[in-house]
């Protein structure tokens, strides 16, 4: 019998046992040349994670490897070298303790992106959280009268302060807000909405659904295009809950339309004695049409508008972590905070620390469009911009040649996160076109680049444009980060 004697670093005398097998017998020889999991925690990689992190991960991961080797030579399939498993090993034990979440860098042009984890927070806000989280803090707790409190106080005086609203709260997320609010003030009976509102959010978040899971009746009225104040005043009766208004935040309705603004349904709800609820979205709480953007409503607007309940986002133009912000008058907000759905739909300490962070920085006009990436980013300018991407294009150039050409251009880039959907604010970037190659090969050759681009420690993800693949600098702060990984980038894709 031929033995398999594995050295303390992990590597064997007799050259591999393991490598390709055909035969039924030489499998089972082969199997039994399998080193032990406790020759392989010999192995100097092996002792050396141990100490580190403790034998049980890396006895773990010893077995696994072991069993699929074993797997693939029952099944006759070659299991390669058996010399440095424990350098595998290793590898194993590394990778299951790596952040599967990693930073990667957002040059698809859509600022607030959902996929990519929406705002930024500012750094007062990481600031806050580093601080916070490893204490006990006074979160739910009155430190004055030292007894239990409520933690909608730590963001509540904030809220109202900058919104204009008499009280507020927080939930998970803005479709927890608009659940909440629907359940709390409409359960059993019905919410009149325009048949133009009824949006479909992206992540299976449709409003005729939400109202559904809320027990609320949807009342429809208008048409798709047209809906006039007393479409609303004909369907209000004694079973009418609610007025709602939905911000129609990812598409447009054009050419021969009509809608009710708060200001004009206001009134008509409050004379029937009903409450105006608005789902604002995004809902950015500066004017951006001030800093040459395109306008979007604010909830103040609608506070003042005379809605009594306002919900929006707290990772969309607000540039917060996730969260829902419910603002509106007391006796609504009073309503919505002892619903008994408040509970599971909470908001996590992280969340508040980071949110209250945020918002003080609204306290700072001049500050907070400086120090707010997510604002900071959509002002940047084009010419700025263009600039960084014109210092990268030889580099770039370089790092992609000899299979793609690149141009610096004039490109759009968008808000995102269903806010302005038809918005475009100027922008600037690399287009990265195949070269030489055939017209039927070209989407081929754009996959393989959007792919290595992808595979770099700090992955580039950029947007496909027809037959060029466009890198758009708006979120780009740091060039060097980019710059730092061409040689990766050149070396993914001569290997490809
Ligand atoms: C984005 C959006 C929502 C959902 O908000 P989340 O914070 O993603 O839960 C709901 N309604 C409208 C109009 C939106 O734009």
């Amino acid at each position: 019998m031929e033995r398999t004697d594995f050295k303390p670093d992990g590597r064997r005398k007799t050259p591999s046992v393991c490598s390709t097998h055909t035969s039924s017998a030489t499998s089972s020889r082969a199997l039994r040349g399998l080193p032990s999991v406790d020759t392989l925690l010999h192995g100097a990689c092996a002792a050396r994670l141990a100490a580190e992190h403790g034998q049980a991960i890396v006895v773990r991961h010893a077995r696994e490897l072991l069993e699929e080797m074993r797997q693939r030579l029952r099944a006759g399939e070659p299991v390669g070298e058996c010399a440095g498993l424990d350098e595998q090993i290793a590898r194993r034990v590394t990778q299951s303790l790596a952040s599967s979440m990693k930073p990667v860098l957002n040059l698809s042009g859509t600022v607030i992106h959902t996929n990519l984890g929406r705002s930024l927070l500012a750094d007062e806000a990481v600031a806050r959280l580093v601080t916070l989280m490893a204490y006990p803090t006074n979160l739910e707790y009155d430190l004055e009268a030292g007894s239990r409190g409520e933690r909608d106080s730590i963001v509540e005086h904030l809220l109202c302060r900058l919104t204009g609203a008499e009280a507020a709260t927080v939930v998970n997320n803005n479709a927890a807000a608009v659940l909440l609010t629907l359940f709390a003030l409409g359960r059993g009976r019905e919410v009149i909405v325009s048949r133009g509102e009824l949006v479909e959010i992206g992540g299976a978040f449709r409003m005729p659904d939400v109202m559904e899971s809320a027990g609320v009746r949807l009342v429809e009225v208008g048409t798709t295009n047209r809906t006039h104040l007393h479409d609303y005043e004909q369907a209000i009766h004694e079973r009418t809950a609610l007025l709602m208004k939905v911000h129609t935040s990812n598409y447009v309705v054009k050419g021969f339309t009509s809608s009710v603004s708060e200001e004009e349904l206001a009134p008509l709800a409050h004379a029937k004695g009903l409450p105006l609820v608005c789902d604002l979205g995004s809902g950015s709480l500066v004017d951006l049409g001030a800093y040459g953007l395109p306008r979007e409503p604010m909830p103040q607007q609608m506070i003042s508008a005379g809605c009594d309940v306002v919900t929006f986002s707290g990772d969309k133009l607000l540039g917060g972590p996730q969260a829902g912000l419910i603002v509106g008058s007391r006796q609504a907000i009073t309503k919505i905070r002892n619903c008994p759905l408040k509970r599971p739909l909470r908001v996590g300490k992280l969340s508040l620390a980071a949110l209250e962070a945020t918002l003080q920085l609204y306290l700072r006009p001049e500050r907070v469009i400086r120090d707010l990436p997510t604002l900071r980013l959509l002002m940047r300018p084009k010419a700025e911009i263009r600039a960084c991407a014109a210092t990268l294009q030889a580099a770039v150039a370089d790092a992609v040649a000899p299979g793609f050409a690149v141009v610096l251009v004039d490109t759009d880039s968008q808000i995102g996160s269903g806010a302005l959907p038809e918005a475009r604010v100027p922008s600037a970037g690399l287009a990265l076109a195949p070269a030489g190659v055939k017209k039927k090969e070209t989407g081929s050759a754009l996959n393989g680049l959007a792919n290595a681009l992808r595979t770099l420690p700090k992955p580039v993800i950029g947007r496909m444009d027809d037959d060029r693949l466009i890198l758009d600098f708006r979120c780009l702060e740091r060039p060097d980060e980019l710059a730092a990984q061409l040689p990766q980038l050149k070396q993914a894709l001569t290997r490809a």
